[in-house]
C-alpha cells in the first residue's frame, strides 16, 4: 500500500485534505438542496438525502410525524432503485440494456410505461426530443466522467451515419395480452436512452406513492427535477430556486402540486480535442449540441414526465421557437428562460 510507504505527517496532511474535501462538498450540497425551496416559515419536516440515476436526490416531507414521514420516504429510494434497475443503459441486468443489446425485447411495469412515454413524445413532430438518439450521444462520450480531460469528437461523416439509425419511425411497439410490450428495432444498432425524461418519470411515481401514503405536503427534488406534493400545511406555495449556473439562484417560481424541470447545457459536457466545451443535449437535425443561445429552459407544468420532456426540447428549440410552441399550447404549462 501507498501509504504505508509515506511517512505519518504527509498521511495525516493527505487524510486532513480528503476530509476537507468531502465536508466542503457536504456542505455545498445540503446548501444547494436546502436553499432549494426558499419559503420562509418553520414547519415540522423530515428531510433525506441519497443517490441514485447518477443524482443526488433529496426528499422532504412536511407536517407528518418521523414514522409516517420516514417511510413514505422509505418507500420513495426504494421505488427509485427499482426504476433505476429497470431503466440504466449501463446496466447489463436492466430491461433497457437488453432492449439495446438485442435490438429487440419485451419490457413490462414501469419500463414498458416509460418506454411508451418516451416513444410518444419522440414521434410527436413539434418538438425535437428524441429518446433513439442514444446511438449519437454514445458517440459523443457524454457518460465520461471526465468533463475536462480533452476527448475526440466525433466527425461529421460519423454523426451522419448514425443519425439514420436514430428515427423513432423505424420502432416497431405491439402491446401484448399478458399488459407487456414488444419492442423491435427495425435497423441494427438502433437503441433508446429514456435519460431526457426518466428522472421526470420517476418525480411522478414519487408524488403519487407520498399521496397513497398519506403525505400531503412534501418536496421531490431530483437534481434539476422537482416536484411538489401539495403546498406549506399553512396553503402557501413552496418557492422553488431555479439555478444559475455562475451560482445561486436567479428566479423562485411559487409551486403548489406542480414540478419545476430545468434542462441547461452546463449540467453535463466534455471537452473537445479543441478545447470547446460540448453539452449533453444534442439537437436531433444536426447530431451536434444544441446552440439556441440558451442557457437552460425551466418548464413548471403539473404532467413531472411532460415538464421533463418540454424543458429539454425547449431548450434545444431556443427562445423564439419555444415561445411559439407555449403560445399554442397555452395554459398546459410555464416557461422561464435564462
Ligand atoms: P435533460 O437533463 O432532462 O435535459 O436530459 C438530457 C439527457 O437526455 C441527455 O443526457 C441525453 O441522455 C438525453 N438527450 C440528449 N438530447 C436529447 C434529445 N434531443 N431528446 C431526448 N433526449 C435527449
Ligand atoms: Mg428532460
Amino acid at each position: 500500500m501507498w501509504l504505508r510507504e509515506m511517512d505519518r505527517s504527509d498521511k495525516n496532511k493527505i487524510l486532513l485534505r480528503a476530509a476537507g474535501v468531502i465536508i466542503l462538498a457536504a456542505f455545498i450540497a445540503i446548501i444547494l438542496l436546502f436553499r432549494v425551496d426558499f419559503s420562509s416559515g418553520k414547519e415540522e419536516q423530515v428531510s433525506r438525502d441519497f443517490f441514485a440515476m447518477d443524482t443526488v436526490m433529496n426528499i422532504t416531507v412536511f407536517g407528518a410525524d418521523d414514522r409516517t414521514a420516514n417511510s413514505a420516504i422509505d418507500g420513495c429510494v426504494r421505488l427509485v432503485g427499482e426504476l433505476e434497475a429497470e431503466l440504466d443503459v449501463h446496466d447489463e441486468g436492466s430491461e433497457i440494456y437488453r432492449l439495446n443489446q438485442n435490438g429487440s425485447g419485451v419490457l413490462y411495469g414501469h419500463a414498458a410505461e416509460c418506454f411508451e412515454l418516451a416513444y410518444e413524445y419522440s414521434m410527436d413532430p413539434e418538438i425535437p426530443f428524441n429518446a433513439f438518439l442514444y446511438p449519437v450521444t454514445r458517440e459523443w462520450g457524454f457518460e465520461s466522467e471526465s468533463y475536462d480531460t480533452p476527448h475526440d469528437i466525433p466527425s461529421e461523416e460519423r454523426l451522419g451515419e448514425l443519425l439514420l439509425l436514430t428515427d423513432p419511425n423505424d420502432v416497431r411497439v405491439e402491446k401484448l395480452s399478458d399488459g407487456g410490450i414488444e419492442v423491435t428495432f427495425e435497423k441494427a444498432g438502433m437503441a433508446v436512452d429514456p435519460g431526457g425524461m426518466a428522472k421526470g418519470y420517476a418525480c411522478k411515481l414519487l408524488a403519487s406513492a407520498l399521496k397513497t401514503d398519506g403525505i400531503d405536503s412534501a418536496i421531490i427534488n431530483l437534481g434539476g427535477n422537482v416536484a411538489v406534493v401539495g403546498s406549506h400545511k399553512d396553503g402557501s406555495p413552496f418557492k422553488i430556486g431555479i439555478r444559475d449556473p455562475e451560482g445561486g439562484y436567479f428566479e423562485a417560481v411559487e409551486a403548489i402540486d406542480t414540478s419545476v424541470v430545468t434542462s441547461g447545457g452546463y449540467e453535463r459536457y466534455i471537452t473537445g480535442s479543441d478545447g470547446k466545451k460540448y453539452h449533453h443535449i444534442i439537437d436531433p437535425a444536426t447530431g451536434y449540441p444544441a446552440d439556441s443561445g440558451l442557457i437552460s429552459a425551466t418548464v413548471i407544468c403539473p404532467d413531472c414526465v411532460m415538464a421533463d420532456v418540454l424543458s429539454t426540447a425547449l431548450f434545444i428549440m431556443g427562445e423564439e421557437r419555444a415561445k411559439e410552441y407555449r403560445e399554442k399550447h397555452a395554459g398546459e404549462f410555464e416557461l422561464v428562460f435564462k
